[in-house]
């Protein structure tokens, strides 16, 4: 059992983020096509790449090396992890913090946000909510309180997968909260959750310490440590991220990556997902209009193709935090999760309460388009919306690595459950004109497939077997 905050123990730790040797790195300028051709085949080849090759590719600033980085990053997706896009949506399940992130709208000294924790009857009606718009995979999101402690994290995660509604229901619930200490993340575990997240925020100390100058979150190696201290837990799934906008974003990207390389070498295995959000506006937090290092869309662009190219094994998500269009090219880079149909309001899929949205969210998402049409949109698009929870039921932890490393995984696995679920979600909530978008994306994918292909044979008769009214079928 655990209650309440964890007990911050840094002893003996030491940063494995060589913030000297990373600007160094970045001083550098990129001319050498060769080179960047080199790094670019290296990473085709499935290699991880080294922070100097990295460092090379941010580094470059010509508009044709620039655009061979992304036609680079384009090839990878293309050829490792096909057409598939895999759906989410966040649940925000209390806004309580006794933090001070100058940049959040949950932050503890705003008072224009109105506080709010679901309670467990109001958590079951948003799930419900949600599973009546066709969910099948949430990531619930909590400030950081001594009322959101590992029991209660347990608890409303194991609220999630009980509720059912009809066919519906939550098949992986993913988790972003503060850390834990190892008791605290060895107690969520047992709820059986996906990918815990922790975005380390800014890897950079000195901009760390100004932006958090209060509270738990204050403790800089407390959260550079957080998924030790999971994988110790046993939680070897575990999501990174950074929040553009802090500090250079050449040095952020940089940063992942040796962080990425501390979990290899230390756990063997590297981040389940990287994240990037950028910031966007918060209600009554000025600094989020106007962050010291905005990003650019150009830049932002660019960096998501290097990130691809620098650990091609990992997913990488992308939310509504940012506008349609731009979405839509990132995928094409390799975004490999996204949001949709999401409203970061707590209570709002059910509308629990008069009081509007806007004033209890964290900040302001920028597409709002329904669940329905975001797998319209992508289906018109070529992708193949997927809400598959195969590996993690399964047991294959790891499932990014293995579609990466393992021939013909992705055939094998992700698309034909890519297939099921799609088709599960067109029959029971799609409108006419997604059912249709969605059926006619089937079919090309089904037509892709070689007749060689065994699983091709099994995949039709599980088709069918959907049809009449199975359901959670998977490879
Ligand atoms: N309270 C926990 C924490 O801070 O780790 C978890 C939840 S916090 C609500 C989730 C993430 O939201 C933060 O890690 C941060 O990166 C992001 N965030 C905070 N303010 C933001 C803003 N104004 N725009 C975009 N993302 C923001
Ligand atoms: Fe609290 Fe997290 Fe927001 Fe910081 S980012 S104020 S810890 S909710």
């Amino acid at each position: 059992m655990s209650s309440g905050l964890p007990k911050l123990d840094v002893n003996g730790l030491e940063s494995f983020i060589p913030e000297g040797e990373i600007s160094e790195l970045l001083k550098k300028t990129t001319t050498d096509i060769k080179q960047v051709r080199d790094i670019i085949a290296k990473s085709l080849d499935k290699n991880r790449l080294n922070p100097d090759e990295t460092a090379v590719l941010l580094n470059a600033t010509n508009p044709d090396i620039i655009e061979e980085i992304k036609e680079g990053a384009r090839t990878l997706k293309k050829r490792i992890y096909g057409n598939r896009i895999v759906l989410f949506a966040p649940l925000y399940i209390g806004n309580d913090c006794i933090n001070n992130c100058t940049y959040c709208g949950f932050r503890k000294s705003n008072l224009d946000v109105v506080r709010k924790t679901l309670t467990m009857n109001e958590l079951q009606k948003e799930v419900t909510a949600l599973e009546d718009r066709g969910h099948k995979r949430l990531i619930l999101v909590y400030g950081e309180h001594p009322k959101y402690d590992a029991d209660f994290i347990h608890d409303t995660v194991r609220k999630v997968y009980e509720t059912k509604s009809g066919k519906g229901e939550i098949r992986r619930v993913n988790i972003n909260a503060a850390p834990f200490d190892v008791d605290g993340f060895r107690r969520i575990k047992e709820a059986g959750i996906g990918t815990f997240q922790v975005f380390q925020e800014t890897y950079y100390q000195k901009t760390y310490e100004a932006v958090h100058p209060s509270g738990l979150k204050a403790n800089y190696l407390w959260r550079l440590f957080a998924f030790d201290r999971a994988m110790e837990a046993g939680i070897d799934d575990v999501g990174m991220g950074a929040l553009m906008g802090l500090y250079d974003h050449k040095f952020e990207a940089l940063a992942m990556l040796y962080h990425t390389i501390h979990l290899e070498e230390k756990f063997g295995v590297g981040p389940h997902t990287i994240s990037f959000p950028r910031i966007e506006p918060a209600i009554g937090t000025d600094y989020a209009n106007h962050p010291p290092y905005q990003v650019s869309d150009a830049d932002f662009m660019k960096m998501i193709a290097i990130i691809r190219l620098a650990v091609p094994y990992t997913g990488m998500i992308l939310t509504a935090r940012e506008p349609v269009a731009l979405r839509n090219e990132a995928i094409g880079y390799g975004i490999s999760q996204i949001d949709a149909g999401s409203n970061i309001g707590i209570g709002a899929y059910s509308q629990t309460d008069e009081i509007s949205d806007d004033k209890k969210s964290q900040f302001v998402l920028s597409d709002n388009r329904s669940l329905d049409q975001v797998i319209g949109e992508l289906c018109d698009a070529d992708f193949l919306p997927s809400f598959c929870t195969g590996c993690y039921r399964l047991g294959r932890t790891g499932e990014h690595f293995m579609e990466f490393a393992v021939p013909g995984f992705v055939k094998r696995f992700c698309t034909p459950n890519a297939i099921l679920t799609l088709t599960e979600y067109l029959l029971d909530y799609a409108t006419p004109e997604t059912k249709a978008k969605g059926m006619a994306a089937i079919e090309r994918e089904i037509a892709a497939m070689p007749d060689s292909n065994p699983q091709k044979s099994l995949l039709l008769e599980r088709l069918k077997q959907v049809h009449s009214g199975k359901r959670d079928l998977f490879f």
